[in-house]
């Protein structure tokens, strides 16, 4: 702690964003690019390196922020990328992508705004890249064992990468053409460019990880096969399954899944396509579910240049402060945040019959009514009360030529056969049924991420790719030094 008065002296300063008109004229990240690391090491000072410091218990990974905070505000931005770097793979996506339960948990929360934890991390991995503080780290020895990682999201690339430097031989195999997992074809150029991802590919190609691209596991090779050829197969292949909204009308044309969407839009940025044949552009647009997914939808329909945008959520508005009885600190709370997609839909103005920036709240879909050609035209909704009955008299219609559907998703996309090839047992709700040791039901094969924990966020994914690392490194030699983060039974901290 340089400056004990840190959190006394300085307000909480959040890198700035760039104008809402600038930004929505470009794809790019939606922050000013160079104004973190001016103000970053005032920002840090204001860390307190508590006794018990929560932030570090809210963060699956474990990550040691007091310390990096410390080392930031010295500036020994090394020592820092090192502390950072020991526990996270991939802070330059986390520093980006995650919600921050560090921050909900930080001590400082309590009577004050927390420390910005999430810019720290950032700047510290970007920092390290421009230093070459991030170079390859090939293993000393190889053990001469081998490993397949089915998937190439942060869960997948995270064990891939703890497995390599562990000295085996490892190979990524992906079903989509590029390597990324829904960091590539999923998440949004202007939440986190993917030159972020490139780096790290090719770091990881330099330590010996193998990638094989375009190859659908129970498709282009068969998963029994795979599991003969390696000594040990994770499956990591995400819970994209996605939940269907079946009401009337749902036939009609222009009634998308976010996730048909939202690829062709990040394909647009990659060069692959000219203009995405599903884009928003002068459409009048419905997103219905109010999670992350609908606003990376808001966010790109408003980029596609639509000539409306609402987005529909079935949950009451959220107060702006934490409910202390049912949401205490340190605890990560349900409260109105405003993300950079809603900031410019607010405004731009982009839904004319909205509560608040682009949000409907309490709005549920009735029917969707369309064009004597089968292309849908309106959507009919009403408001619903806090057990989801209709309130009566509420019922109003929009105008809808293109509807995304973000509701969320059921578990694994099984169309591969894989689950089946590999004769793996399911839980229930249908993700990947694995012990304490996230050994699943065939012998030798491993399940981590969202395809076994179900739908959850990028640094779940990576503590979960950190832990089955440890997890197939003792399988393979009958001990581990790989650190593991997590259970697979462990979940975010709750009342
Ligand atoms: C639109 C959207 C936005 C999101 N935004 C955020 C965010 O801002 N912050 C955050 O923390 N989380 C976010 N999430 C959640 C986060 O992306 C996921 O929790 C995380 O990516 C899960 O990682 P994973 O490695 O388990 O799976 P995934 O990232 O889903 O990767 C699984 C990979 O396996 C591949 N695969 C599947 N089957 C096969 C097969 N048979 N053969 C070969 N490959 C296969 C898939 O093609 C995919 O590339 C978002 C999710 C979505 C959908
Ligand atoms: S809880 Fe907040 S103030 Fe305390 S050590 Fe963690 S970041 Fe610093």
């Amino acid at each position: 702690m340089a400056d004990p008065k840190g959190f006394l002296t300085t307000p909480r300063q959040d890198w700035p964003r760039r104008p809402v008109e600038e930004r929505v004229g470009d794809w790019d990240e939606v922050y000013v690019p160079g104004a973190l690391l001016p103000i970053i090491s005032r920002q840090a000072d204001r860390c307190m390196d508590c006794g018990i410091p929560f932030c570090h218990d809210a963060c699956p990974l474990g990550n040691l922020i007091p310390e990096w905070n410390d080392l930031v505000s010295r500036e020994d931005w090394r020592a820092a990328a090192d502390r950072l770097h020991a526990t996270n793979n991939f802070p330059e996506f986390t520093g980006r992508l995650c919600p921050a339960p560090c921050e909900a948990g930080c001590v400082l929360a309590i009577n004050q705004p927390a420390v910005t934890i999430k810019n720290v991390e950032c700047a510290v991995a970007d920092r390290a890249w421009a230093d070459g503080f991030a170079p390859p780290r090939p293993p000393d020895r190889l053990s001469g064992r081998t490993v397949a990682v089915i998937g190439s999201g942060p869960a997948g690339l995270a064990a891939a990468q703890q497995l390599t430097r562990a000295g085996h031989t490892v190979a990524v195999f992906e079903k989509d053409d590029r390597i990324g997992g829904l960091m590539r074809y999923g998440i949004p150029a202007f939440k986190m460019e993917k030159h972020h991802l490139e780096r790290r590919i090719e770091q990881m190609r330099a330590e010996g990880t193998k990638f094989r691209a375009s190859t659908a596991v129970g498709r282009d090779i068969g998963a029994a096969e795979l599991r003969s050829r390696y000594d040990a197969v994770v499956v990591a292949t995400g819970a994209t399954a996605w939940r269907e909204l079946p009401v009337p009308g749902r036939e009609l044309a222009g009634i998308e899944q976010a996730m048909a969407y939202l690829p062709l839009a990040n394909r647009v940025c990659e060069g692959d396509l000219e203009s995405s044949p599903m884009s928003a552009a002068g459409k009048h647009v419905v997103i219905v579910g109010g999670g992350d997914t609908g606003a990376d939808c808001l966010g790109t329909a408003v980029r596609e240049g639509a000539a409306s945008v609402t987005q529909l959520d079935i949950y009451a508005l959220p107060d702006t402060e934490r409910d202390d009885d049912a949401e205490p600190w340190p605890t990560y709370p349900k409260v109105y945040r405003l993300s950079a997609a809603h900031e410019e839909a607010r405004d731009l103005r982009t839904a004319p019959a909205a509560d608040a920036d682009a949000r409907l709240f309490a709005a549920s879909t009735l029917r969707f009514t369309g064009d004597e050609a089968g292309h849908v035209r309106w959507l009919r909704l009403v408001e619903v009360d806090a057990r989801r009955g209709p309130v009566p008299g509420t019922e109003r219609i929009l105008p809808a030529d293109l509807v995304l559907l973000a509701l969320g998703f059921s578990g694994p996309d099984r169309a591969d056969g894989l689950v089946e090839q590999l004769g793996l047992d399911l839980e229930p709700r249908g993700t990947v049924r694995r012990d304490a040791g996230f050994a699943t039901s065939a012998p030798g094969v491993f399940a981590a991420g969202d395809a076994a924990r179900g739908q959850s966020l990028v640094v779940w994914a990576i503590a979960e790719g950190r832990a089955v690392a440890a997890a197939v490194d003792r399988y393979l030699t009958g001990s581990s030094r790989l650190p593991a983060p997590i259970s697979p039974y462990d979940r975010p901290m709750a009342v």
